[in-house]
């Protein structure tokens, strides 16, 4: 009889194999008291273990195939970095040393208190890094007490099953990634987990927080798997099959038609040509963007090179990243400069002071760049001396005055001017514009539409600031709302503004890259989109499928509407 089950779908598509469980979720460590002799073999038994984990990590890493997402990549960065955190080694070393304790002992000692730590943050994204310290520790565990799990290997068919476990790590998952796995499912977790991340990177569909799936579920049963609604189907009968297997090829039919349109330019079926960048964090990512036929990069997120390190990226450091960036990107490339603060928090040695009450409302982006010059006047002298290697803009985040941007503007104006007396060449004309994603921007487009350049909607902080909702607090997700009338008028006002002005307004939010919304944007005059990679090709169907100038008929009608009710309906109404 079939069995269906419910957790949270993190990553779309579907699936139809066999159940193969991830078992030794949950080690035992034995806990004794060592003889005074023993302490210091232990502890060389415990640097060896951390040795090895560290060796495996690496050996993942190399394998990562050509083209795949850059963040894939950055979360096994993550975990070697750790391995090298005092708060997980040297801890250890000190309770094997001070107490006599074994090694594995001594290690779940030390993962208790750091992720005891993290579980109390009140960043929900910052909670997740507690997946990380599990992981890590998890790994050296597993050496130390020789119990190292032992992955699925492909089957006979060309993929391997439905991955089931308590929590899959990112190297585990890229491992899998690469024997095909046809789904993961996991007992863990929420839609920000590592492998709700991993596995939408990868395509590969995925459920989270599936409680006590590996009780419930046979290894080797038949089942499917929904990533969308987040259902598990055991032991299906043949009608949900057959109904599955038309979900597939439909699904399969519509990707292949959507590869045809790759070389195609994104015109709507009326003649308005619109444009489609991607948004990227790494060097890897460009080369998924021009694979999905992105015209070029519509945010650079330039946070990453701060990320996972002990230092500040230098002047050199910076200069390479961008050059080659710039390089390889055919088309415009908009880099945005530091948006660190609030969800983004590193610290790559600098020091900081106690963490704020509000850091979404606090030093955050343009202010900390700002509030530090040489923080600022670092990464922009990376930035114009690697101009010349491509068609660069660079975009500042967080704008909410003009005065701000003015005093960016005049910061970059003076490193140009001293780059150029030292002699460097630079592109003669790189634009910077202002991301609007503080309702006080958007509000003042007109005037900030004077000095910028252009203007990018950067949504996921406009909703965030608009609607006083944390972006990354679970509680206060339901509010999450980008049709709310108020967004809506927002980015009305930003695209107007910049109509006006004659500048070009994009938008490099989520919103832009989700096909719920194409229409309703296209319908209040946007025309360049900002989005994932993967998503390029989906909008870019929407797009030449929409007649536009009927569509802003229909959308500005909607804008005046003081009826919610009416507005949803006009809204639904769009996609006739
Ligand atoms: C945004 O706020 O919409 C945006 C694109 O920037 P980030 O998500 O990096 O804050
Ligand atoms: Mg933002």
């Amino acid at each position: 009889m079939s069995l269906w089950l419910s957790g949270i779908g993190v990553s779309r598509g579907f699936a139809i194999a066999r159940i193969q469980k991830l078992h030794g979720g949950d080690l035992e460590a034995p806990e004794y008291t060592l003889e005074d002799d023993r302490v210091e073999p232990e502890i060389a038994r415990f640097y060896s273990a951390v040795q090895r984990a560290r060796e495996q990590l690496r050996q993942v890493r190399s394998q990562i195939p050509v083209g795949t997402p850059g963040d894939v990549g950055a979360f096994i960065d993550t975990h070697l970095l750790m391995m090298d955190d005092r708060s997980i080694t040297e801890a250890t070393v000190q309770l094997i040393r001070d107490q006599k304790l074994n090694a594995e002992a001594a290690l779940r000692r030390s993962r208790d208190a750091l992720t005891a730590v993290f579980e109390q943050m009140d960043d929900a994204y910052l909670r997740t890094r507690k997946d990380d310290v599990e992981h890590v520790c998890g790994r050296i565990l597993r050496i130390l007490l020789k119990s190292e799990r032992q992955l699925p290997v492909k089957g006979d068919g060309p993929e391997t099953g439905i991955i089931v476990a308590d929590d899959i790590t990112p190297a585990d998952i890229i491992l899998l990634a690469q024997q095909n796995v046809a789904a993961f499912v996991t007992e863990y977790g929420g839609p920000l987990s590592h492998t709700a991340i991993l596995a939408r990177s990868l395509g590969i569909p995925a459920i989270v927080g599936l409680r006590d799936a590996r009780k419930l579920l046979r290894d080797s049963e038949w089942a499917i798997v929904d990533g969308e609604l987040g259902h598990l189907i055991a032991d299906p009968d043949p009608d949900t099959i057959a109904a599955y297997r038309a979900k597939q090829a439909a699904q399969a039919a519509y990707r292949a038609g959507l590869v045809k349109l790759k070389g195609e330019p994104a015109i709507s079926h009326d003649g308005v040509r619109c444009h489609l960048l991607a948004n990227i964090e790494m060097a890897a990512d460009a080369a998924e963007a021009t694979a999905n036929g992105a015209e070029g990069v519509g945010l650079y997120r330039t946070e990453f090179l701060y990320m996972n390190r002990k230092s500040l990226p230098t002047e050199e450091e910076q200069y390479d990243a961008y050059a080659s960036i710039v390089s390889v990107v055919k088309g415009p490339i908009t880099i945005r400069t530091l948006d660190l603060g609030a969800d983004k928090q590193v610290d790559s040695g600098r020091s900081q002071g106690p963490t704020p009450n509000n850091p979404a409302l606090g030093l955050r982006a343009i202010r900390l760049c700002l509030k530090e010059p040489e923080l600022f006047r670092t990464q922009v002298r990376a930035l114009l001396r690697a101009s010349r290697h491509g068609h660069m803009q660079i975009m500042l985040p967080m704008i909410s005055s003009l005065q701000e941007f003015r005093q960016a503007l005049a910061l970059i104006d003076d490193v140009r001017d001293g780059l150029l007396r030292e002699g460097h060449t630079l592109a003669q004309d790189v634009p910077v514009g202002a991301m609007i994603e503080v309702p006080a921007a958007a509000i003042a487009a007109p005037i900030l539409a004077r000095q910028a350049r252009f203007f990018s909607i950067g949504t996921n902080d406009l909703i965030q600031y608009t609607l006083a909702i944390d972006r990354v607090d679970d509680e206060v997700n339901y509010l999450y709302d980008p049709l709310h009338p108020a967004v809506l008028r927002l980015i009305q006002m930003t695209i107007d503004a910049g109509v006006q002005a004659g500048i070009p307004v994009a938008m490099c939010g989520e919103m832009a890259g989700d096909p719920k919304y194409t229409r309703l944007l296209l319908g209040l005059g946007l025309t360049e989109f900002s989005m994932h990679p993967a998503n390029v090709l989906e909008i870019k169907r929407i797009i030449r499928d929409a007649p536009v100038n009927d569509l802003r008929r229909r959308v500005r009608r909607l804008m005046v509407s003081t009826d919610i009710q009416e507005m949803q309906e006009l809204i639904a109404g769009l996609d006739a």
